[in-house]
């Protein structure tokens, strides 16, 4: 199997990788006007204030969108595969994957939970498999 792509690390995203490898989904959370965003930024991405931290997630979330795809877009990808917008609790919106589940039985508005797959060493993916409300 070819190593699949995998994310760049930066100062900025380090914090987050950290957690996902021990299983914890973490949010930036602006201090200023206090709602949650994703990706991190420099600054909030609703006020722009740069105060801001990061906070642990619920996890929860549904299915905003999605897409099955067929072709790989890059070596390492198991395909199909679910592409997925996941709406989390928190409010803003994360590109994963659904998994864990027949893709015929994967719909809008399903509800969902994060899990954490390692993909590579020490590189753990948040993706996300049905759950009950
Ligand atoms: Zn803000």
């Amino acid at each position: 199997m070819p190593t699949p792509t995998l994310p760049a690390i930066s100062p900025l995203t380090q914090p987050f990788w950290d957690a996902a490898a021990q299983g914890r989904l973490m949010l930036p959370r602006c201090n200023a006007c206090g709602r949650h965003f994703f990706r991190p930024e420099v600054a909030c991405t609703h006020c722009f204030a740069t105060d801001w931290q990061w906070v642990q997630a619920s996890g929860r979330g549904s299915l905003y969108s999605y897409s099955i795809v067929h072709k790989a877009p890059a070596p390492g990808f198991v395909v199909p595969l679910v592409l997925a917008v996941v709406e989390l609790e928190e409010g803003p919106f994360m590109f994963s994957n659904v998994v864990g589940c027949a893709h015929a039985e994967v719909h809008i508005g399903m509800h969902l939970q994060v899990q954490f797959d390692e993909v590579a060493p020490g590189i753990h993916l948040p993706r996300f498999h049905p759950s009950k409300a």
